[in-house]
């Protein structure tokens, strides 16, 4: 299996050539060159499989250069019933991503049991465990550097925490993450991780960032890597727990919809591939709030990216993008993997400009291809947390109440809808508060979460501060 860049200027490479970069050469992104096909009949023989029995019969298919016995081990060790051990009462941890029935035709896929409680630990445990290996495997070492406003940072520092071989320098702004989210990051003391807090706001950390990766001397001297959210590892991960959510409910190869609280479009873009690959899905439906830029496309054809301006802090703030980096992959296999149209398009997306698909004749595509979208404002959020706890008795974050917002609006009878949970409730505690006058139940062992000992750096807003810091420490 080789991978192929979106722009198409770029040398085809084997997953582990790909695993530790980022964007490709020329600017695209890595996307398998054909995809693996599973018909009815394999997914009935896939019924019975566990979660890493399921992850290794998926992700092997895509994986020639890793030994089959080593890749099965390091997908075992990842997905245990000991990391993800946040599951509510009546679900088993050893599910992974189990899955919680509302009502008839109605269900969430808990993707949020793992140690940041938010889906993005599904992935990032993996690629923590592929890095080491891969790293072991050539004698190498990453500093990993990064920028978070909370969720991103966290699930990688605590994928990467103890390996061998890697260090994280993650940067997040002064004072300006909830108390939960400093908490979870700063406590964990292992020596490879290191938290940068920067006095300045999430985009001052981004520049720096920036600032320090454009530096090819640096980058090379002190081998700065990253974990961002275009690594094709990352979707590769999330696509297993579509055919696991799609297996738990579907019984007869009937067709099954999923709905997506949108950001970077790295999630549901694992579910459009799972959709190439034969899995009966009959819709995906893109949820946004009030940054809804995806919605608008999907709505209309036009694709108009916002500023950092334009941009809102709402109340589901992991998915305050107005412009998805994800998005490439999905609009390459929409036109027919034409790398040279795809090159015109992004030509104006990175000029600052947009584009309108209905001038190239291809809007009517997105249909087949299952899409669909919603956004969301935080007050049809708080109402569907309300109404959701007052019917059911389930409490769920503001994320997924985007999530509920958008599936209520694209269900078809008859047809069961899932919808993803992509972060637990005492994560965004506030919210859940001021719509059911209640704290969401937390996990035991977080209880006391707040009152361990942190460690961390304040920085100023300055990039030589952050350079002596990491030539320091490596
Ligand atoms: C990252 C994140 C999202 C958005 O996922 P994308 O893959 O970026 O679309 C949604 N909800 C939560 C809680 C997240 O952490």
């Amino acid at each position: 299996m080789k991978y192929i860049s979106t722009r198409g200027q770029s040398k085809p490479l084997s997953f582990s050539e790909i695993l530790l970069g980022g964007l490709a050469p020329d600017g695209g992104l890595y996307l398998p060159e054909i995809y693996p096909k599973f018909s009815a009949q394999d997914l009935n023989s896939m019924q019975s499989m566990s979660y890493p029995g399921l992850a290794f019969h998926i992700i092997s298919r895509f994986i020639d250069d890793i030994p089959k016995d080593d890749l099965k081990a390091i997908i075992n060790k990842t997905y245990t019933k000991e990391v993800y051990a946040f599951s509510r009462p009546q679900q088993k941890a050893e599910d992974i991503t189990p899955i919680l029935k509302v009502k008839d035709n109605l269900y969430i896929l808990s993707l949020s049991n793992g140690p940041t409680l938010a889906f993005k630990d599904i992935a990032m445990q993996l690629l923590g465990n592929l890095f080491e290996y891969v790293l072991k495997k050539e004698n190498a070492e990453i500093n990993i550097l990064g920028a978070t406003s909370g969720d991103t940072g966290s699930a990688a520092e605590y994928a990467m925490r103890g390996k061998k071989g890697i260090n994280v320098f993650m940067l997040s702004p002064y004072q300006k993450m909830s108390r939960f989210q400093a908490a979870q990051m700063f406590s964990i003391q292992d020596h490879n991780i290191f938290n940068l807090s920067i006095k300045g706001v999430f985009d001052d950390c981004q520049d720096i960032v920036k600032a320090v990766s454009n530096d090819l001397n640096f980058k090379r001297d002190f081998k700065i890597g990253a974990v961002n959210s275009i690594n094709w590892g990352r979707i590769l991960a999330q696509i297993v727990y579509y055919f696991k959510g799609y297996l738990a409910v579907a019984k007869n190869n009937e067709e099954v919809s999923f709905t997506v609280p949108t950001g970077n479009f790295g999630n549901i873009c694992a579910g459009h591939i799972a959709r190439m690959m034969g899995l009966p899905i009959k819709r995906l439906v893109v949820a946004t709030n009030e940054n809804n830029v995806l919605d608008e496309f999907f709505k209309t054809g036009m694709y108009k990216p916002r500023d950092s301006q334009n941009t809102f802090h709402t109340s589901s703030p992991s998915m305050d993008i107005s412009k998805a980096s994800n998005f490439e992959r999905f609009i390459f296999d929409l036109i027919g993997r034409d790398s040279k149209k795809l090159n015109a398009l992004w030509k104006s997306i990175d000029q600052g400009g947009n584009f309108d698909l209905n001038q190239e004749g291809v809007f009517e595509k997105i249909q087949a291809f299952g899409f669909t979208s919603s956004s969301s404002t935080h007050k049809e959020r708080i109402h569907y947390i309300k109404e959701i706890f007052n019917q059911y008795k389930i409490i769920i974050d503001t994320h997924t109440a985007d999530g509920f917002k958008a599936a209520y609006e694209h269900t078809d009878e008859n047809v069961p809808m899932i919808v993803l949970e992509t972060a637990l409730p005492t994560k965004f505690e506030d919210s859940v508060v001021e719509a059911i006058g209640q704290k969401p139940e937390r996990p035991e062992s977080l209880k006391h979460l707040e009152d361990l000992p942190q460690k961390f750096e304040i920085f100023d807003n300055q990039v030589d501060q952050v350079k002596t810091f990491i030539r320091q420490n490596v």
